[in-house]
């Protein structure tokens, strides 16, 4: 299982505590504060 997204601004946000879901996850960046949405597979 991926444990890692990488943000359009290039931080890495740990999902490892994320249950994969489909259509994908959305991840907060605490560094630009984006939310994107990931595949986790
Ligand atoms: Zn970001």
């Amino acid at each position: 299982m991926q444990t890692k997204v990488r943000c359009r601004c290039g931080a890495v946000t740990d999902v490892s505590g994320v249950s994969p879901r489909l259509g994908g996850v959305d991840v907060y960046c605490t560094v630009c504060g984006t939310v994107t949405n990931h595949k986790i597979s």
